[in-house]
């Protein structure tokens, strides 16, 4: 942990596991009610000098963050494979991409300028004071770092809790802030969820930038709305991506298959379910079985490896359970993909065809590389299927794109992408209706989320 600008003494440990393993590999801090306060306390002293401190000073600093991070990508990202399984390619990446955000943050300054005054009024964005960050374990890098890099460049302290699955990469990359950041500027605290409430709760903490399931978003936003805190929730997401009549799928399948395995399904943003034609299902499904044999399961530091492991095995079981329970319901499960001989938490990339609506394979949230194909008769069959759902986060429409846009319009949700699914940009704001979330991240949208803005009234008269 590092609270104050230096490293914190603790007395529990949690053993950090290698997904790909099962072996212990490693501890991390376990955090205690005491060393919150301690993290809180740091962040609120300086925040009282950092909230005075010039924006441009700021996005320097911000910068110089960026700076490190890229100059030890390789160890964070070595970090980051052994604990969470995604392929040593793709934790580069998203060091880099964290890195690089801290940039592209930076570039966002002149928006936090005060307006000149215009009949007497001036108005200005100021911090919140104190904000919890609390990352989930798909992204431990970039998801905390879009929530730091803001925070901070609007005149924030924060505290940054990883998830307990995945802790290592995200307090190291803590210690490396702190060498160009002022003390307590940064914090971090480490545990499960009763440790995250002891945050969320914590009196000093103005504001809770919270991303990871609904279940814990909705826990956070009612201790959060006691408190009056603001928040910021990036939660689950079941993104249905329908494909329209005629269009071609043994051309499309690819894309599909990509973007529903993605970091192994573990992304928010991932296709979640695939509604088609019933002409096509057949064809669509057979398409997306011949992508997963060509996968390659592993651990993420062999170069040969495409996708990692599950992060744990609790998750492993939730994604076996969903597809048995499909399977019961009549759905035909496919996989061609041999699992490693490892003992990881691996679970080979599955296609589920011919399955009835309203399995809980195709309701909920798998977050992992089962994808159910359902069949449709009428395109408006599929919008209402897609819609019937709590999770509103993003969606997809695939074929001839001008007769996709009105379909893409119906779809419920905060991000609808046309021939194609789950590109996220730094510059585009990100965030779920409904269940989904509350608030948007990225860009100018996600930086006014960590300001409020002030009135200056001056009287001329
Ligand atoms: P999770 O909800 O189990 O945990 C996320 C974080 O919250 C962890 O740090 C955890 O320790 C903490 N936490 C859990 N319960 C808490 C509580 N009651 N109080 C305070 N903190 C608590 O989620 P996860 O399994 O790590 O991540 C997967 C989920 O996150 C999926 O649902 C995924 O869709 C979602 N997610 C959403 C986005 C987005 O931008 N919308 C991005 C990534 C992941």
């Amino acid at each position: 942990m590092t609270i104050a600008g230096r490293p914190a003494v603790c007395e529990s440990w949690i053993p950090v596991e290698n997904p790909a393993t099962a072996a212990v590999f490693g501890r991390a801090p376990l955090s205690s009610a005491a060393d919150v306060k301690a993290a809180v306390a740091a962040a609120s002293a300086a925040a009282r000098m950092w909230s005075r401190s010039s924006v441009t000073d700021r996005s320097i600093l911000l910068r110089a963050c960026g700076e490190i991070l890229h100059d030890h990508t390789e160890e964070l990202a070595q970090l980051l494979t052994c604990e969470q399984g995604k392929p040593l390619r793709e934790a580069r990446d998203e060091v880099s991409l964290a890195a690089d955000w801290f940039g592209h943050t930076a570039d966002l300054s002149s928006h936090l300028e005060p307006t000149g005054e215009q009949a007497g009024i001036t108005l200005e964005r100021i911090p919140h004071g104190v904000v919890a960050a609390i990352a989930p374990s798909n992204y431990p890098i970039i998801l905390a770092v879009v929530k730091l890099a803001p925070a901070l460049l609007a005149g924030n302290t924060v505290v940054v809790k990883p998830s307990p699955l995945t802790p290592l990469s995200t307090l190291r990359m803590a210690e490396l802030l702190t060498q160009r950041l002022p003390p307590g500027v940064i914090n971090t605290v480490c545990g499960g969820a009763e440790l995250g409430m002891a945050l969320v709760t914590h009196p000093g903490v103005d504001m809770v930038s919270f991303t990871g399931s609904v279940s814990a978003g909705r826990t956070i936003a009612a201790a959060a709305g006691r408190g009056l805190r603001r928040v910021v929730l990036e939660l689950g997401g079941n993104d249905a991506c329908v494909v329209l009549p005629g269009a071609d799928v043994t051309r499309i399948a690819p894309a599909v298959f990509a973007a529903a395995t993605r970091n192994c399904g573990q992304f928010c943003a991932a296709i979640k379910r695939v509604y088609v034609s019933r002409a096509q299902a057949t064809d669509l499904a057979a398409a997306l079985a011949e992508a997963c044999a060509a996968v390659t399961l592993g651990d993420g530091l062999d170069p040969a490896t495409d996708l990692g492991p599950l992060v744990s095995k609790p998750q492993r079981e939730r994604v076996t359970t969903l597809v048995a329970m499909a399977e019961s319901a009549g759905g035909k499960a496919v996989s061609n993909c041999r699992p490693p001989d490892l003992s990881g938490h691996f679970f080979p990339p599955t296609v589920v065809s011919d399955l009835p609506p309203g399995t809980a394979l195709e309701t909920d949230e798998q977050f992992g590389p089962a994808i159910p194909v359902i069949a449709y008769d009428e395109v408006q069959e599929a919008v209402d299927l897609a819609n019937a759902s709590g999770y509103g986060l993003g969606g997809s429409v695939w074929g001839d794109s001008d007769t996709a846009r009105p379909v893409a319009a119906a779809l419920r949700c905060g991000t609808v992408w046309v021939n194609t699914h789950g590109e996220l940009r730094h510059d585009v704001p990100f965030g779920g209706l409904r269940d989904s979330g509350v608030g948007v991240e990225y860009g100018y949208w996600g930086l006014l989320e960590y300001t409020r803005i002030k009135v200056l009234n001056t009287s001329h008269r």
